[in-house]
């Protein structure tokens, strides 16, 4: 059942269209990423839920409640920024206290969540320290339990890892996630990191010019993107655009005179302009260019080594292409020549080509 609702929210400001129309149901105790790049409306998607910013038109449900006219702090929700805005003169048990005191919540109800939501959070130890004596990825944890203190039936997150390094940041990504879902809260996070995102939620809406251009969950978005904006957003991908064409063997790209690839059937009709994105992870290196040449010839113009696998970077006939590949401890050289391949369920027949 629909939890949180918004519907055709718009937010203009004069001539600047920050939010263009955004409609949207999540679940109780759904995790949702507003993923996007900046300045596509994330953030005053966000305000608006929290009511910081009213919208121009639409409306936000909460629980089969209207939320538009609630003023922001009987909303209830419990936010956190990318500043953790941590009281720097109160100690952590009296940051994490602050929300239950402004509810006139006493004694000894008041200890004992005060206590929950530091074990949870893995800070009880600490709760005598000023933030200041603590690491960005404890303040941070400090700041998620002054917002789950109250109990909020939702949870806004506007970028709130991103003042983490990047080991951290891994970290506090699982932590966030089993956090929240021991509390079940329905959560919206706004993030323009798609590891995260992926990371992190039941679904992400891809957000593109105040819109939201694909919701679903991060395996399908990854594996299934409508747009080609969508595909190279999330994640890196290989985009070839062409003319359908139907010959004996059955579909083809026709991507220039020299270069026609086989192509699935059912992604449109013969004559028409059609886009597929690739995953660097699905393209195949075969032999050297000479013998088997799989789909298409390739120079290798760039290797690089990371860890598990290898990136590689070629020139062919279809422009350059990125590769993901294995590592199993015989890379290919730079400057050689090898064939490409790539099963045809693969390519994925996407919208639009300005990614
Ligand atoms: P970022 O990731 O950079 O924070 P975002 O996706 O969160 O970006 P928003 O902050 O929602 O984007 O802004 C969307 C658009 O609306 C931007 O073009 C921004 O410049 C514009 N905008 C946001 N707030 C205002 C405002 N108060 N007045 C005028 N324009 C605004």
């Amino acid at each position: 059942m629909t939890f949180l609702e918004l519907n055709g929210l718009r937010k203009h400001y004069h001539s600047v269209r920050a939010v263009s129309e955004v409609s949207l149901s999540a679940e109780r105790g759904e995790f949702i990423s507003l993923l996007g790049p900046s300045g596509c409306g994330k953030t005053t998607t966000l305000q608006m839920i929290a009511g910081f910013v009213e919208p121009s038109s639409g409306s936000i449900w909460l629980d089969g409640q209207p939320l538009t006219t609630v003023k922001p702090q009987n909303r209830g929700l419990g936010v956190v920024f990318q500043s953790y805005a941590l009281f720097p003169h109160m100690t952590v048990a009296e940051n994490v206290g602050f929300g239950l005191d402004m509810r006139k919540i006493r004694e000894p109800e008041r200890g004992r969540r005060v206590r929950d939501v530091l074990e949870l959070v893995q800070l009880e130890q600490h709760r005598d320290r000023l933030p200041a004596q603590l690491s960005g990825g404890q303040q941070q944890r400090v700041a998620l339990a002054r917002a789950l203190v109250i109990a909020p039936p939702l949870l806004l997150l506007d970028e709130p890892l991103s003042n983490l390094d990047a080991k951290l940041r891994a970290e506090m990504q699982l932590e966030l996630r089993r956090i929240q879902r021991s509390f079940g809260t329905t959560t919206v996070m706004v993030t323009h990191d798609q590891d995260e995102a992926m990371a992190l939620s039941d679904r992400i809406a891809v957000m593109d010019s105040g819109r939201i251009v694909q919701l679903g969950r991060p395996q399908d978005v990854y594996e299934r993107p409508a747009t080609a904006f969508v595909a190279s957003f999330l994640g890196s991908t290989n985009l070839i655009c062409g003319q359908l064409r139907l010959s004996a063997a059955g579909m083809q790209l026709v991507v220039s005179d020299r270069v026609a690839l086989p192509c699935p059937d059912s992604t449109g009709r013969a004559g028409e302009t059609a886009w597929f994105s690739i995953r660097p992870e699905k393209i195949r290196l075969v032999g050297d260019g000479s013998g088997e040449t799989g789909h298409l010839k390739g120079k290798i113009v760039m290797r690089v080594f990371c860890g598990d696998r290898w990136i590689y970077e070629l020139d062919t006939d279809v422009g350059r292409l990125v590769l993901r590949v294995q590592n199993q401890g015989h890379p290919a050289d730079e400057g050689r020549t090898a064939g490409l391949t790539w099963n045809l369920g693969d390519m994925i027949s996407v919208e639009g080509g300005h990614a």
